[in-house]
This record gives structure tokens, C-alpha cells and sequence, in this order.
């Protein structure tokens, strides 16, 4: 098969070089593709979409490539489909391993490529490493017609603070629903109850896939953990403040309890 034909994504740091047609993606044979010299030895192929190769080339500046324009990896979230911005996050983790993985942490041996999988491997001892995946959770708690929203302190110096459900980080030793209870009681000091998975979604910045829950209300009164978040309430469902963007998954969640919510009306 052709190396170098398929799906491009030119990456420059935390940019992604995005076009104005079709799927947005630059597509095709490199000799086709309107470029400039570039050092096409480093393409890198990470994944498929369609059927087709899915190759990735990290540039050193955001040149001017002749077409679309460089944009923010976040940012192409509003430009490309669901598929292919979880391929972006894969991109992107799949550069921060190889970036991070040089050396043995166990023997300091340099690591060679694994060819058949996404890995790296000690010659010397062995070891192999893997890219890292660090599971989370997001809930989202209901009470009646009303839903518990967070101002996290990272989303508080925004113009309109943007209010979401309540997130976290599994620890060494966790099932994912203890994290659940675990966040929701040291964040607003709330005890929740019928706990239920939704969905999950991979986050590559850097590397989280979130397990999203549905929750209601037990029982306490919100205390919050100030070192997390600058502010939690209830909210009613008509009165719902600033939410994420779309496409995030805590948005998805807030649309999804909203609508249930008038279903069973
Ligand atoms: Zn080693």
C-alpha cells in the first residue's frame, strides 16, 4: 500500500492545518496535494477513517501550505466531524507518546518502535511502553427539574463563566464509581444516588477518556472544595446558565438530561 496516500493531518504543535472543503481534511496522493518541499520520510501513519490511511506529519512552523489555514486543535473540534476530531486527539496523543517514550524507564536503553502496534520496546530488558491513557469521570446530578453546575476555577477568568458538571480524575485503586462519589462528595460535599454510565468519550489534551455518569440528588448541602471550583448551584432547566460548546461530552449531557426531562413532562 501507499504510504503516502490518504488523510493528512499536518500538525504544528497544537495546531492542525484544516481546509474549507469536503471533510476538511486535506485528502489524497501527496503528489497530488499542492505542497511545497516537505520531509515526507517522517510521515507518520496512525489510524484509519474510510477505509483509508490516516497520516500524520508534525511540522516545525505553521508554514504556509498553499491551502486552508492552521487552527487550534481544540478549535477544530468546530470544524470537523466527531470521527475525525477523536482522530486528532489520536494524532495528538499518538505525537505525545512517541515525544515522551526516547528512553527505558526502567534501564535508560533508547526504545525502538514496535511495527505492530502502538508501542515502544526495550531491547535491552524488555520493557514496554504503552501510550498513556488516564481514565476520568464526569457526572452530571440531577434533582427534580433542576441539575447541579460548576464554575471550575480554570473557567473563571472568561467574560461569561461557563458552568459544567462535575468532573474528575480515577485514582491508583478506584472503580469508576467510587471516583464518582469520591468528586461529587469532596468538590460540593453532596451524596448522590442511582448512579448510571452513559457514555464515554476520548480527550486527548493530553489524555483522558471520561466515563460520563447520570446522578440524583441524595442528600447534604453544597460546600464547595474552593481549590476546584469558584462556584456550584442548582439550576433550573429553564434558567441554565453559560454551558460548555457543543461537542463536548459535558454539553451532550446537559442536552440529553433536558430533553428527557421534557419527554417525561
Ligand atoms: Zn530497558
Amino acid at each position: 500500500m501507499n504510504k503516502q496516500f490518504g488523510w493528512w493531518f499536518f500538525t504544528c504543535g497544537n495546531q492542525i492545518l484544516v481546509i474549507p472543503q469536503g471533510e476538511r481534511i486535506p485528502y489524497g496522493d501527496v503528489d497530488d496535494l499542492p505542497l511545497p518541499e516537505l520531509d515526507f520520510s517522517q510521515v507518520e501513519r496512525f489510524s484509519h477513517y474510510q477505509g483509508e490511511a490516516c497520516l500524520r506529519l508534525e511540522l516545525a512552523e505553521p508554514i504556509d501550505l498553499g491551502m486552508g489555514e492552521w487552527v487550534e486543535l481544540r478549535a477544530s473540534m468546530a470544524l470537523l466531524n466527531s470521527q475525525l476530531f477523536d482522530l486528532v486527539g489520536k494524532a495528538q496523543q499518538f505525537a505525545l507518546f512517541l515525544k515522551t517514550h526516547r528512553f527505558c524507564g526502567s534501564c535508560g536503553e533508547a526504545l525502538q518502535r514496535v511495527d505492530w502496534e502502538l508501542a515502544m520496546q526495550c531491547q535491552q530488558c524488555g520493557f514496554r511502553a504503552y501510550p498513556r491513557i488516564s481514565p476520568s469521570i464526569i457526572v452530571l446530578i440531577s434533582h427534580g427539574s433542576k441539575v447541579l453546575l460548576a464554575n471550575h476555577r480554570r473557567h473563571q477568568k472568561q467574560e461569561q463563566p461557563i458552568y459544567t458538571a462535575i468532573a474528575g480524575f480515577v485514582e491508583a485503586g478506584e472503580t469508576l464509581e467510587h471516583t464518582v462519589h469520591r468528586e461529587v462528595s469532596e468538590e460540593t460535599g453532596l451524596r448522590i444516588k442511582n448512579l448510571r454510565y452513559w457514555k464515554s468519550q476520548p480527550w486527548a489534551f493530553p489524555h483522558s477518556l471520561m466515563a460520563a455518569y447520570f446522578a440524583e440528588y441524595d442528600s447534604g448541602d453544597i460546600h464547595i472544595d474552593r481549590r476546584e471550583l469558584a462556584d456550584a448551584q442548582w439550576f433550573d432547566v429553564s434558567q441554565l446558565p453559560h454551558l460548555p460548546p457543543p461537542g463536548t461530552i459535558a454539553r451532550e449531557m446537559i442536552d440529553h438530561w433536558t430533553e428527557q426531562l421534557s419527554h417525561n413532562k
